[in-house]
């Protein structure tokens, strides 16, 4: 049997620049594909335009470079790319797998069951929209089915779509296609074979892998890794102002990525310069070794 080339991915999106949460997204996904003679690639996502900041994206770009990431091909962007997320929606609307939905938010947050995103969607408009209201997002229909897979760094995961999640969006109100389907397309269209990314997106993968199954995609593999939290336990993100990485700090940075992974680079490497660094890393890289939590050590950074 061919075996099909390695290619892994990461994709930030432009709503501020790197901090360490994405910097271990980032490690924990190239040293991956590099030490399985993968290509590793760069999507910036960039279809949620509200979210979006101005020059985000070439800074992302900027400090991938100072780290000495090496990315493979051209750097994709979303925004570029709306005409193949219409397509898989028109192909998924034509095969009755989708519905135009009226609700607003606050008829929704009404449902009395509670997901594990908020409230379930309680299937209002599942046969049809109702007399006097207009359409104003478009959901998937989601099955009674029990989603599972291994990831490869979590072990077993299982998701009951319908009383998790429900029927979700795919394009919002606002006309935007939704995360969930553009990142299923992208992965299928850029041919990704292995997702390494955080934790935090953990709950999105069943998902993710119930439309690969209706669009008729291959399930890639999919390793989730623990996220960084800052002082107060919180997800370093821009919402709790995580500091910007800083591309003059970039070796004790990447040092400190390699520890908080689980990879524990000699300590006589702390004071080495980046490329001795690297090499290290390229050649002792091990998924195995990253602890199989969903949340890692507090960050003081
Ligand atoms: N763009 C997403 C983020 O920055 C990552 C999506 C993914 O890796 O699937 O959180």
């Amino acid at each position: 049997m061919k075996s099909v080339p390695y290619r892994g991915r990461f994709a930030p999106s432009p709503t501020g620049p790197l901090h360490f949460g994405s910097l271990i997204a980032a490690v924990g996904s190239y040293l991956q594909a590099k030490c399985l003679r993968g290509a590793w690639l760069v999507r910036i996502e960039d279809i949620d335009t509200s979210r979006n900041i101005p020059g985000a994206a070439d800074d992302i770009l900027r400090t991938l470079d100072a780290f000495g990431f090496e990315w493979d091909g051209a750097v994709a962007y979303q925004s570029q790319r709306e005409h193949l997320y219409r397509e898989a929606l028109d192909s998924l609307a034509k095969h009755g797998a989708t519905f135009p939905c009226a609700c607003s938010r606050r008829e929704i947050a009404d449902s009395t069951l509670a997901g594990i995103e908020g409230p379930v969607y309680p299937g209002t408009c599942r046969s049809g929209v109702p007399a006097g209201k207009a359409a104003r997002a478009i959901r998937v229909r989601v099955a009674e089915t029990r989603i599972e897979y291994v990831d490869l760094v979590q072990g077993k995961v299982a998701q009951y779509l319908a009383t998790e999640i429900g029927d979700f969006v795919l394009r919002r109100a606002d006309e935007q296609f939704a995360y969930q389907l553009a990142v299923v397309v992208d992965d299928a269209q850029q041919g990704i074979t292995e997702i390494i990314r955080g934790a935090d997106l953990m709950a999105s993968t069943p998902r993710q892998i119930y439309l690969q199954q209706l669009l008729g995609y291959e399930t890639p593999s999919y390793g989730h890794l623990p996220i960084a939290t800052n002082a107060a336990g919180e997800k370093l993100s821009k919402q709790t102002l995580a500091r910007p990485l800083d591309a003059n700090n970039a070796a004790p940075l990447l040092f400190e990525a390699l520890n908080f992974l689980g990879q524990h680079p000699p300590l006589e490497l702390r004071r080495s310069s980046q490329k001795a660094l690297w090499d290290w890393a390229l050649s002792h890289w091990s998924l195995a070794k990253v602890p199989r939590t969903r949340v890692g050590p507090m960050q003081m950074l």
